[in-house]
């Protein structure tokens, strides 16, 4: 390939906007050296925290405070950078940032920094999402998670399930040359119980990346059920304050109101909706027709009814989307001196409760962390993207369909290479030349 062209100067304010005791300005390139001594008058010394007046264009000084200078490779971006750490203004901070353009740095692109240190090979692409997560982190938890993402753990993780399916695919290329053993050679070499042990241990990456994802991004939770069921009562119970109205008159909550609460770091939006019941006011009407678009985009339905007995609204029920969890939660029950409980009826589960004094609500909160299948120990998970999962499930489909091929090589060997390239997808690696390289280094073609 042509040798690329350096690449240009960036530059860019790191730390939020808004006034703070301390505010960064970070610089990326190369010769930045040169760069500081304008900017402070003095040679840099690498990897030390200097004390530093910051000089504008006339000598004089603009703000004082801490260089850091980290000569490339060994940096975050692998090429040059230096940090000024000044008084966290919104107007000395520009002032800063300014200067550096003035001496030829451009302003740099959104996670810009993080894409460098991506090209020149400090971090994969699944690490750089970590450096994403983890700033964009809502719970400790999943902020924890992202952290095990950015040092490389998941990334290590996928390379051994990726080495492991290279030297199958080394072995089965090569037998592809000796077509008259093919059958017996796969055999010797275990080939099938070593793809089996690629799938056990796709399948236990992929559950655990699936817990990531719930981490991250948390399950819909819609409340339903006629006027007056007690719906806003146990919004409020499950949030601990006091947010959707509660009224005894029916038809009260004409708009969705959503929280946001936290079960286990697990974040639930809980949706609170009108009742559902036929009626003529218009105002309601609209309530209703928002109820519907909830419930399509609901991850779990909490079908409230009244502990009396008397179920009603079977056409409710008739039309709730069949492929979505539903619980139903029986409230009131301290009307009916009931106790709280949980049974299953009819292949559901009901639940037992009282909104209105919060007995039962704790069985609740258990039973919507099992029905979102959270059953992760913090250590073990993963905080996937979408990106992940759709790579991990493409590569454990390939690996099955594989198995189905152990007759045909070809196709065998086909399903193989789709399978390693989907989990190279997930670190952002180029697949092609490396995996020629490795069959050259390490297999002898003439034997
Ligand atoms: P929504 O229309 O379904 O949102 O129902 P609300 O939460 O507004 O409650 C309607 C009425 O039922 C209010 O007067 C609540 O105080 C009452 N209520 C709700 N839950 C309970 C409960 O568990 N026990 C009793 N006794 N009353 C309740
Ligand atoms: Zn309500």
């Amino acid at each position: 390939p042509a040798p690329a062209s350096p690449p240009d100067t960036i530059a860019a304010i790191a730390t939020a906007p808004g006034r703070g005791g301390i505010g960064v300005v970070r610089v990326s390139g190369t010769g930045l050296a040169g760069f500081a001594r304008a900017l402070t008058g003095r040679e840099p010394r690498p990897r030390i925290a200097a004390f530093a007046r910051f000089l504008d264009g006339e000598g004089e000084a603009m703000d004082e405070g801490l260089l850091l200078y980290f000569p490339g490779p060994a940096s975050f971006t692998g090429e040059d950078v230096i940090e000024l750490q000044g008084h966290g203004g919104p107007v000395v901070m520009q002032m800063l940032l300014e200067r550096c353009l003035a001496l030829g740095a451009r302003l740099a692109q959104p996670g810009e920094f993080t894409r460098r240190a991506f090209l020149n090979g400090k971090l994969d692409l699944a690490q750089a999402e970590g450096v994403a997560d983890l700033i964009e982190a809502s719970t400790a938890a999943a902020a924890r998670s992202a952290l095990r993402s950015l040092t490389g753990r998941f990334s290590e993780e996928v390379h051994r399930i990726r080495d492991g399916l290279i030297d199958l695919r080394m072995l089965v290329e090569a037998t592809l040359d000796f077509p008259e053993e093919e059958i017996d050679f796969l055999e010797k070499a275990r080939a099938l119980p070593r793809l089996a042990a690629i799938r056990a241990d796709l399948e236990g990456v992929l559950d655990r990346a699936r817990q990531g994802a719930l981490l991250r991004s948390g399950l819909n939770v819609v409340l339903v059920g006629e006027p007056n069921v007690g719906k806003s009562s146990l919004l409020n119970q499950l949030a601990g304050e006091e947010r959707a109205i509660v009224t005894d008159v029916a038809g009260t909550t004409r708009d969705a109101l959503r929280e946001t609460i936290q079960i286990e770091g697990i974040p639930l939006h809980i949706i609170d909706t009108a009742g559902l019941r036929d009626t003529s006011d218009v105002v309601e009407q609209i309530g209703i027709a928002r109820t519907w678009q909830e419930i399509g985009r609901a991850d779990v339905i909490l079908r409230l009814v009244e502990a009396d007995g008397a179920l009603g609204g079977e056409d409710i029920d008739a039309r709730l989307p069949a492929g979505v969890e539903r619980i139903v939660v029986e409230n009131k029950i301290d009307l009916h001196g009931r106790q709280p409980g949980r049974r299953e009826q009819d292949g559901r589960v009901w639940l037992s409760l009282s909104a209105k004094r919060g007995e039962g609500v704790e069985l609740l909160r258990r039973e919507l962390l099992r029905v979102a299948g959270w059953h992760a120990h913090g250590e073990d998970v993963i905080l996937a993207r979408e990106r992940h999962l759709g790579a991990l499930r493409s590569a454990l489909a390939h690996v099955e369909t594989a198995q189905g091929q152990v007759m045909a090589l070809e196709l065998f060997a086909e399903e193989l290479r789709l399978a390693h390239d989907a989990l190279s997808e997930i670190t952002g690696e180029f697949t092609a030349d490396d995996l020629l390289g490795v069959i050259f280094s390490r297999f002898c073609i003439g034997k």
